[in-house]
């Protein structure tokens, strides 16, 4: 199962309960570029078809996890690229619509698709050694309260520990590394991360690292404390918005670069669409 997936069955599991104030680092990117597309997603629960892309990188994400289950001298590129197919059928048992993902596909088209992942495991080994790595944590899910009640969760891809405790938060992106006008938001998500490793475990994680398989690259960044303290602010505030949105139902659709990616192009005014009915309708 996808991270979104996974954080979006979380978020469903406390809404099932009662409703909670919390974020992950996905609806807090989505609320901040755009709160329509928060709402779409996450309280009108639309539904959102899967790309080969997305689920590629779900595919390659399982991959590595499961890599570090091998003794060290055994996870080679060709381990790796072999457990490509049976990671593909796993998700496919844990999520059956992902069945039909190639219906109606050209021959040799899902073949093609599991070579990609394979190539995007050979650019991982590029870029780091699995024998010299045994990781602190995997996909591990990470939260914390803060403030009066505002919950920030999260599944953190992989955990580094050295000897003296230190630690490096680790994120695969299977898409390629965005320019430098872009960095601080593709580092908002560990910069989230390493605030909740801070607040849960009392200490400021050393090194955010993303690896970006598609061109090979690196970005790694130390976060501060004082920058932790900023980044809780800053999540306050955003969670307050949050809460202020889904208690009056105003949920603004700001159009971005992001819209060409977004699913729900034909329920949004800046299309010329009317989204349905607001579903938590405040009680009067
Ligand atoms: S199309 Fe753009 S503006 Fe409309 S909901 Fe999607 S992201 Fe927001």
């Amino acid at each position: 199962m996808s991270v979104e997936a996974l954080e979006q069955l979380v978020d469903d599991e406390q809404v099932a309960v009662a409703h909670v104030p919390s974020l992950s680092p996905s609806r807090a990117a989505d609320f901040k570029s755009c709160p329509l597309r928060y709402r779409f997603r996450v309280i009108d629960k639309l539904p959102e078809p899967p790309s080969p892309a997305a689920v590629r990188g779900t595919v390659v994400h399982a991959v590595l996890e499961s890599l570090f289950d091998l003794a060290a001298t055994d996870r080679t590129l060709e381990a790796a690229q072999g457990m490509v197919a049976g990671a593909w059928s796993a998700l496919r048992e844990t999520e059956p619509d992902l069945g039909t993902l190639f219906a109606g596909a050209e021959a040799g088209e899902e073949q093609a698709w599991l070579s990609s992942a394979q190539a995007l495991l050979e650019s991982y080994f590029a870029l780091e050694d699995p024998t010299r790595l045994e990781p602190a944590g995997r996909e591990e899910r990470v939260e914390v309260q803060v403030g009066e009640s505002l919950t920030l969760r999260g599944i953190i891809d992989r955990l580094d520990a050295n000897a003296a405790g230190a630690l490096r938060v680790v994120d695969y992106k299977t898409g390629a590394a965005p320019s430098e006008a872009w960095e601080s938001k593709a580092l908002f998500q560990l910069k989230f991360y390493a605030l909740v490793i801070w607040r849960t475990r009392g200490v400021v994680p050393a090194v955010l690292q993303l690896l970006y398989l598609a061109d090979r690259k690196r970005l790694t960044y130390s976060p501060t404390e004082a920058e932790l303290v900023a980044m809780e602010r800053h999540l306050l505030a955003l969670g307050a918005a949050v809460e202020h949105a889904r208690a009056t139902g105003d949920f603004r659709a700001s159009k971005g670069p992001l819209c060409g990616w977004c699913d729900h192009q034909a329920l949004c005014p800046e299309f010329g669409g009317t989204p349905p009915p607001y579903p938590l309708l405040p009680v009067v």
